[in-house]
């Protein structure tokens, strides 16, 4: 079996940077490029690793992850689930509704709670912006951001990216970033943490990112980002490189925000069609879950040289794993991580 912990990516990261300083991955915001190809880079050499029979290493062997859910999650707990175990960790995931949070605890007192548990890393999804970085300045060990409310979740921007770039690379391109590509990201823009991490790693990493959505689901001001805006999507579509579908976020909605899913689909729903209004090879990504007839057609996700779905959720254990790693290379006292330095 091959190990991933001969890591190219890092022994051929500059001399004397700083990788990687940061304790704790709540945003991509607070990255810069080269911390998030460094990321990728990581995550690269677990991509491999995954695709063995065998897939179990002992890298983080006796680290205690807790995997605190206070929102639903299919394939983003299971992931880290899934990425923690891998790495060899004892994984404990937490989930709200069976949690004293439903007994009023406020969550201070649940992140004091966790803290006196000693986990080695916490990861967090919780519905309120915010609660994670709140959670982060009361615990002493790293946390990591699954999704917090409607602001970001950085290891879906960062998942995106690696499944994007291994699309273009199986494609002929030795690419290391997106300079040059328009990135088309549709649907409920207003209540997405998964547009607002995309936004800033596609933009920081090169692309152009058109965003699209109905008047009452685009965030006032949102072109303060750097993005374009639209509400016709086939002029979205013109040209694009990349499309990307988001779902309606109807648990964050608080009234009638479109008139029906019926008109929604004629207007917003990705069909061949329409999708033939991209660039010919265009690329069509979605986080999930899918609404399948709403924003996207079968027919569309069904295109296997142009949908990269799956991929996106293999990547995504690639991700979380080298995430974990590289958080927790300081309490592991891996050399020349004290400072997030790799010397
Ligand atoms: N799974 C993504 C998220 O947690 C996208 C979605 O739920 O629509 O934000």
């Amino acid at each position: 079996m091959t190990s991933p912990q001969n890591s190219s990516a890092s022994s051929r990261f500059p001399k004397g940077r700083r990788a990687f300083p940061h304790r704790d991955l709540i945003g991509i915001s607070s990255l810069e490029r080269h911390e998030i190809l460094f990321l990728l880079a990581e995550a690269e050499r677990y991509v491999g690793f995954n695709r063995q029979a065998a897939k179990r290493s002992d890298e983080l062997a006796g680290l205690t992850i807790i995997n605190a859910f206070f929102e639903n999650s299919t394939r983003t707990l299971l992931s880290f689930e899934i990425a923690g175990k891998r790495l060899g960790a004892d994984v404990v995931n937490m989930y709200a509704a069976q949690s004293s949070v439903k007994k009023g605890e406020t969550l201070i007192d649940t992140a004091v709670t966790l803290n006196a548990m000693k986990a080695d890393a916490i990861v967090i999804r919780h519905g309120s912006s915010g609660a994670v970085g709140l959670i982060a300045s009361k615990v002493d060990c790293p946390v990591l951001n699954a999704g917090d409310g409607q602001h970001e979740h950085p290891t879906q921007a960062l998942l995106d990216a690696l499944a994007l770039r291994h699309k273009l690379r199986e494609r002929g391109s030795d690419t290391e970033d997106f300079t040059g590509l328009t990135v088309t990201i549709c649907g409920d823009i207003l209540h997405s943490r998964v547009a607002r991490s995309n936004i800033l790693s596609l933009q920081a990493l090169g692309a152009s990112v058109r965003l699209c959505a109905p008047p009452a689901l685009m965030p006032a001001g949102i072109e303060r980002m750097g993005a374009e805006t639209f509400h016709d999507f086939d002029t979205a579509l013109q040209g694009a490189d990349v499309v990307m579908m988001l779902r309606l976020q109807n648990e964050r909605m608080d009234g009638q925000y479109i008139p029906s899913p019926r008109e929604y689909r004629h207007l917003y729903g990705l069909t061949p069609e329409r999708l033939a209004l991209a660039k010919p090879d265009a690329i069509v990504m979605h986080p999930g879950p899918m609404n399948r007839g709403v924003e996207i057609e079968s027919a569309v996700v069904d295109m296997d040289d142009r949908a990269i779905i799956t991929s996106q959720v293999e990547m995504g254990v690639a991700i979380r794993m080298a995430c974990l790693d590289v958080l927790t290379r300081r309490s592991r006292g891996v050399p020349g991580w004290s400072d997030g330095e790799w010397v």
